[in-house]
């Protein structure tokens, strides 16, 4: 089964519960726009080579479609589609006042220079301008992209339209208009979700063991965080592998190995490990925070923890997530656990349009809110449907977008 296919069953699931009629169903599940883009770069040696970007523009009715671009070399048109989906869930389950969406480029960001990287930008933002804005899609970093990336953005489409449009992306340097906190806001949004799990599960957070993998952004800034906050983080990843401690990793020195080294493996005081080891430790709560389908049919029986906290989107496919549920482990979905960074950005937004600037207190303060709330009305769901937080937070999020729809009323 393919990561679209766990996406719309995930909503259809969801669907069925709240009694959708079928029209209103097709209507939530087929993106409202696609588009596939062509785009020549001249690369450093003088060569023209033609990648092929995406963005697909999920739902509307809430708000302006809302989401990243990526830089991989696997992307796909299908991947898009399931992220842009998972965008219109997040932003509804955190409830700020956007729809979804999700671009990327099909290409390989680490053998690129940062000159190829900025023509390359600027070709794809000159192709999908007429159909980003700031009242009408807003991108934003994801994987293998960042502030930089979204400053290239911004000046290609103000100097395409005349004016200087800070809002039109998020996730800027600060000097451009972006957010203070915004770097962070994924990685503080997943550590506020977490002491959020241990209170409910009645744990304490203080000496706590977290695994997390992944240590791109998001997964080193839960690791950072939720050591301020008192956890023992165990072990840690990256694409090349991942380390290993039983007492406890210091977080800041293994983010300096992997600057000076490029990953966090050979670290001297762990062990070194595989990815799917690190899976399958001991702890007591598991960060999945790089890539899709991770957590599957295959590993879930052997996952040793009481709660997965999804970092990235969509680590843990569905079959998994039946397993898991049955061995009594809570997984708090992508949904929620990564919404602090689209949320982030919606603060970061709001600051653009209002021609004013928050202190990072305030920013945190938000954050710190929104999230509580939106845990609260997922577990709250759960209890009502008697069902698992996953299922939980879609319907929270399918109901939230399908009472938009309808209050649009119709066309057709
Ligand atoms: N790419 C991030 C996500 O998947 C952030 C999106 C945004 O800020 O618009 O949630």
């Amino acid at each position: 089964m393919s990561f679209l296919s766990y996406v719309r069953e995930q909503f259809e699931e969801a669907a069925q519960i709240l009694n959708l009629n079928e029209g209103l169903r097709e209507v939530l599940e087929k993106p409202e726009r696609t588009i596939i883009v062509s785009l020549p770069c001249k690369m450093d040696n003088g060569e023209v080579k033609v990648f092929t970007g995406y963005r697909v523009q999920h739902n509307s009715a809430r708000g302006p479609y809302k989401g990243g671009i990526r830089y991989h070399p696997d992307v796909t048109l299908e991947e898009v589609t399931a992220l842009s989906m998972l965008m219109t869930w997040k932003c509804a389950v955190v409830d700020i006042p956007f729809g979804g969406a999700k671009g990327g480029i099909r290409c390989d960001p680490k053998s690129m220079s940062q000159a190829e990287l900025e023509r390359l930008t600027r070709k794809y933002t000159m192709a999908i301008a007429r159909v980003i804005g700031p009242y009408l899609d807003i991108p934003a970093p994801d994987v293998y992209t960042d502030a930089q990336t979204m400053a290239w953005i911004m000046d290609t489409y103000s100097k395409m339209y005349g004016e200087p449009t800070p809002a039109v992306v998020t996730g800027k340097p600060i000097a451009l208009g972006g957010s203070e906190g915004r770097n962070e806001a994924t990685g503080m949004g997943v550590a506020i979700v977490t002491r959020e799990v241990a209170k409910y599960l009645g744990k304490p957070l203080k000496g706590a063991r977290v695994v997390v993998q992944g240590f791109g952004n998001a997964g080193s800034i839960s690791a950072k965080l939720l050591q301020e906050m008192g956890c023992r983080i165990i072990a840690v990843s990256d694409s090349k592998g991942g380390i290993y401690s039983k007492d406890q990793l210091d977080v800041e020195k293994i983010a300096e190995h992997k600057r000076k080294t490029g990953s966090v493996i050979n670290y001297e005081k762990a062990k070194n490990i595989t990815n799917e080891e690190l899976l399958e430790l001991e702890c007591d709560f598991l960060i999945p925070a790089a890539i899709e389908n991770v957590i599957t049919a295959k590993n879930a029986d052997r996952i040793n923890t009481s709660a997965v906290i999804e970092a990235a989107n969509g680590p843990t496919t569905p079959d998994a997530d039946k397993i898991l549920f049955e061995k009594g482990i809570l997984v708090v979905p992508d949904t929620l656990a990564s919404a602090g960074g689209v949320t982030v950005s919606y603060f970061e937004w709001v600051q653009n349009l209002t021609r004013s600037k928050w202190s990072v207190e305030d920013v945190k303060a938000n954050l710190d809110t929104k999230m509580v709330k939106a845990f609260n009305d997922v577990m709250r769901t759960a209890k009502e449907y008697a069902v698992n937080a996953r299922q939980a937070a879609m319907i929270v999020a399918v109901k939230r977008v399908a009472e938009a729809v309808k209050a649009l009323g119709s066309w057709f």
